[in-house]
Order: C-alpha cells, then structure tokens, then sequence
C-alpha cells in the first residue's frame, strides 16, 4: 500500500518548523548546572540555555494540564548546530539526560516534557532564521492542513497531521519531501524516501523518539482563493456515514468531483449547535437544530468544503450540486457559507481567542483521539456515542468523526493506524475544570474497554499508554521495526522521553 510521492508539479519550498511564535519571557541564560553534566557548562549553547523559575515553568506542561514534568534547563537554539552541541553532550556523558523537542506544546499528557532533562524550545530556532516565511505570501498553501494552525510542523510531522483534507491529500506526513534531522547521537542527517530513508519513515510518526527534525520539504500548492462550506444533519449513523464514504471515494488529487475537505461531528443537547471549535451556524438557524437535537438525542453533521478561483467560480456550484444531489441527509437541514480560504483554513483560531479572552482555554484538555476500522464504526456509534456518551452526560466539547482513506497513507511509516482500507478518526476534544477532568478521565477508560471487550481494533490517535505493553499493542506488527529503529538512531533513549514508550515505564 506503500505510495510515493508523486513528482511535485507545483513549486515545493522550504517551509520551516515553527510555523508560528511562541516565546519564553524573562529568561536569563543558564548559570548553574545539571548537577550530572558540567561539561555542558563548557560548551557553546551554554549561553543559550535557561533555568529561571520562569522559563522552567513554561515547559513544565501543556495543553492538556494534565501533567507536570519539571526540567533543569530549556535550550533556546538559534542554530541546527546548537541541538547537534546538545545531544552530542547528552550522548557521550556517562550518564545521559533526556532531552525533549517542544513545538507549542500543544500535546495532552506530557509529550513534550523532560523530566530532569533539557527541552528544546524550537520556535526560537525559527525566530533566527532570516529566511523564515509563510507560503501564502508565495500564494502557495500546503496540500494537507490540520484543523487548527497553531501547531508546529516538527510537532504535527511527529504525530501525523490529520484533517478534513486526509481522505484526498493524505496526512501532513504523507506530503514531506526531505528533512533535516538530528539524531539521538547528534548527527544532523539529510533524509528522504531515495536518502537515509530508514531514519525517513522512522521520524514521519514517530512521536519524536529517533531525532529532532530542523527543517522540513513539503508539497505545496497554489493556494485556492475561496471556499463553498456546507454542513447536512442527520439522524441516521448509518445514513450519515455511508454518504460520508461515498463522498471521499471520490479521492483523486485533481478530479473536478472530489471534495477538498470532509468531516463530521456530533450535536448534542449543550444549548447551542456551536461550540468554541466553531461558530458556524447563525444564531437564526439554532431552534431549527435544537429542536431536531432534542428529538433524536444525537444528531450528525456532515461538513464538506470545495476550493474555487477565478476559474472555477462559474462552475463550482454545480459540481458541489452533483455531488450532493444523492445525499440523504434530513430535508432543509443543509447550511451553505461561501468564505475566503484564508478564513476557512483559520476556522478554529476565533473560537481558541475568544476561550483564552474567558480564561477558558488554559484549562485541563482529557482528550480522546481514535481511528476506528470501518467495519465497526456503527457499534462504536451504538456502544460509545449512544451508550456511554449520551448517558454519562458530561460531554460538552466537539466530537468528531470522520473517514479517510488508508491508501493515502504510507505504511514504512512510524504512523499506526487500522488495518482496513476506510477508517474513522473519532476525538473527543473535551475542556474541563480543574477539578473535574477524572469524569472524562474516567469516560475516555470506559470507552476503551467497550472497544476492547467488543474486539473493536482501534488505534489511538496522539497517543497515551501507561504501560509498555500498551505502546507493543499499539504498534502491533510495527513494534520490531520501531524498536530497532529505537536501537539505531537514538541508542541511549535520549529523546522524547514524555512519549514514555521506552523510558520512564
Ligand atoms: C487546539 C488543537 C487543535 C489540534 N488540531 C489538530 C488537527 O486538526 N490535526 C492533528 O493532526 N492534530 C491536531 N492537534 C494535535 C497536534 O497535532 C499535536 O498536539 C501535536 O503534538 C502538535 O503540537 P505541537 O506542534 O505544539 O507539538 P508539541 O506538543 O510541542 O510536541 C509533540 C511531540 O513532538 C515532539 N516534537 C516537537 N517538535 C519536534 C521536532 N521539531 N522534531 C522532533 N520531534 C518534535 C515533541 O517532543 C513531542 O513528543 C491539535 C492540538 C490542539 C491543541
């Protein structure tokens, strides 16, 4: 099922990590010293690394809230070379510490964590870089997106990268062209599918763990100018899904049917068919919705997008009119925007701006991300969405649930996903109190064990395992590889160590 690339016919670019800005105020460089590792103290990124209270604290969690890992010192590279000076130390000390890639620090359960060790905040390699741009500046715009842009590419590329775009495009890691890497022993690696490809597809999915990634190729191309957004209800699952896979069987790159983008949610009984992920639908059209959710307990929003230009204004409407003239979606329940691509592709920023302005967002995030075989997915909607969600009651964030298509997917890769041919990645993306977030805990356990006790095989999705059995599970038939690769690129299990798949269990 391995694909490659096809030969980019639009421009590729170098696009680098650290899409955008994160900094750590009031830091003061590094004087004192990792009690084990004083030769740091003689190398040059000594000036650049900090321990004041305050920059500690910055890594010290994350967006979930959930865990807490305290560092001795943050590294603020402004080169390449500074993260070689680093692990090389770590690599040659008798006794290694652990040092860890932070993104934004976007991840739920410590991912970008060191305990006792050293992060590595990347986005301040980007702010040194002169050359650092965004493509849309080009009119250029990435194939493959992420529902939310405040991730960072070396972060997104460690996971997966996956969107309403992946049934056509594939994952963000099914776009990269070559990286820059530095590897668990410090050796800055230039790596593709035709060069080094074994530490290629080890990185692509590989939760961080064989080396720390400084630059990225992706594919790009011309970035489209507007977007037809529509969303359809449904009270039915399996009506709701089977059109779901129709539409994204129409999956090649440049047919005219094809759809850009496709996923799914639920609407639940929470006052308002909104959520702080998206504020779609007009408050006129809320007692329409509520009133069906009120009736049928659940109801399922199926939300395609189609690109236009100048070219294709006169003749997008009756494509998308084509592709949903089949749809069985509820009579009169379909909404139509029309929006600049610009305001599509930045959908969720609103709703993050305006939790932050509510101290909202800064709160304890227990999410639950999964891929569910197709196969299952109506039992998981039966077993899980109708059973335990509706009855438990406490889930009041947006829950997706959408299909994609595994021949986009490359299996080389460190990524795990279901054996068959469609699956459907499902989140549970909840926010919480801080003092209420063992109820989703709980929950996101429940279901688990009705997908395990129902021989449901999902994979989860940026995920979380408490013990090394769970990571061999979880990996399957690729555990062998991943082990190996492990043993090859960062021998002394240096790196990204708040994965906990090596260390720390
Ligand atoms: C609001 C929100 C919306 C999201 N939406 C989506 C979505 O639509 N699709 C999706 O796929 N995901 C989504 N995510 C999840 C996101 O992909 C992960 O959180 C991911 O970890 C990226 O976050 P980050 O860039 O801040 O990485 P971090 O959390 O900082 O790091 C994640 C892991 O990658 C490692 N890492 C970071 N940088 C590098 C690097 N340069 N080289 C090697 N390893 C590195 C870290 O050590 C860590 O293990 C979302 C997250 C949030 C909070």
């Amino acid at each position: 099922m391995a694909e490659n690339f096809p030969i980019p016919t639009y421009i590729v670019v170098i696009f680098i990590i650290s899409l955008l800005i994160s900094t750590i105020g009031n830091s003061k460089p590094w004087s004192a010293s990792l009690s084990h590792n004083n030769r740091l103290l003689a190398l040059d990124v000594a000036g650049k690394l900090l321990v004041d209270p305050d920059s500690l604290k910055s890594v010290s969690s994350d967006f979930g809230h959930i865990v807490k890992e305290h560092p001795k010192a943050v590294l603020c590279p402004s080169t390449t070379q500074d993260i070689v000076s680093l692990i090389k130390v770590a690599y040659n000390d008798s006794i290694p510490f652990s040092i860890a890639a932070r993104g934004h620090g976007h991840s739920t359960r410590g991912q970008a964590m060191a305990h006792d060790g050293v992060v590595v905040d990347m986005s301040s390699l980007k702010n040194h870089r002169n050359g650092s741009r965004t493509t849309l500046e080009y009119g250029l715009a990435p194939l493959s997106f992420t529902d939310y842009l405040y991730l960072t590419v070396g972060g997104t590329l460690s996971n997966a990268g996956i969107s309403g775009q992946t049934f056509r495009y594939g994952p963000q890691i099914a776009n990269v062209y070559e990286m820059d890497v530095v590897t668990g022993k410090g050796e800055l690696v230039t790596c593709s599918a035709y060069k080094s490809s074994d530490l290629f597809y080890a990185v692509l999915g590989g939760f961080g763990q064989f080396g720390i990634i400084t630059r990225a190729r992706i594919a790009l191309e011309p970035a489209p100018k507007r977007v037809k957004w529509v969303r359809m209800l449904y009270s039915n699952f399996s009506t709701f899904t089977k059109d779901q896979e129709y539409l994204i069987s129409f999956n090649g790159r440049r047919q005219n049917l094809a759809l850009n983008y496709l996923e799914g949610s639920l609407l639940m009984d929470q006052g308002s068919p909104n959520n702080w992920r998206s504020s779609f639908f007009p408050s006129s059209d809320h007692s329409k919705i509520i009133s069906q959710v009120t009736k049928h307990g659940i109801i399922y929003c199926l939300e395609v997008a189609k690109y236009y230009d100048d070219h294709t204004k006169n003749t997008v409407d009756k494509e998308l009119q084509q592709l949903i003239k089949g749809l069985s979606f509820l009579p009169g329940l379909m909404f139509e925007k029309n929006v600049s691509n610009v305001e599509f592709l930045n959908r969720v920023r609103s709703g993050e701006l305006k939790l932050q302005s509510q101290g909202l967002w800064d709160v304890p995030h227990p999410w639950l991300n999964l891929f569910v075989p197709k196969s299952r997915i109506v039992d998981f909607n039966n077993g899980v969405f109708k059973e335990i969600v509706l009855k438990r009651n406490i889930t009041t964030g947006p829950v997706l649930v959408y299909p994609m298509n595994r021949n986009k997917w490359d299996d080389r890769m460190s990524a795990v996903i279901p054996e068959e041919d469609v699956f459907y990645a499902v989140g549970f993306l909840h926010s919480s109190g801080f003092g209420n977030w063992g109820d989703f805990e709980e929950q996101n356990k429940e279901i688990l064990k009705f997908c395990d006790n129902a021989g449901i095989k999902i994979k989860q999705y940026l995920p979380h395992h408490a013990t090394k059995e769970g990571w061999i599970n979880h990996f399957g038939s690729k555990w062998k590889t991943f082990a190996e690769r492990k043993a090859q690129f960062d021998p002394k299990m240096i790196l990204a160590p708040g994965q906990r798949i090596f260390n720390n269990i």
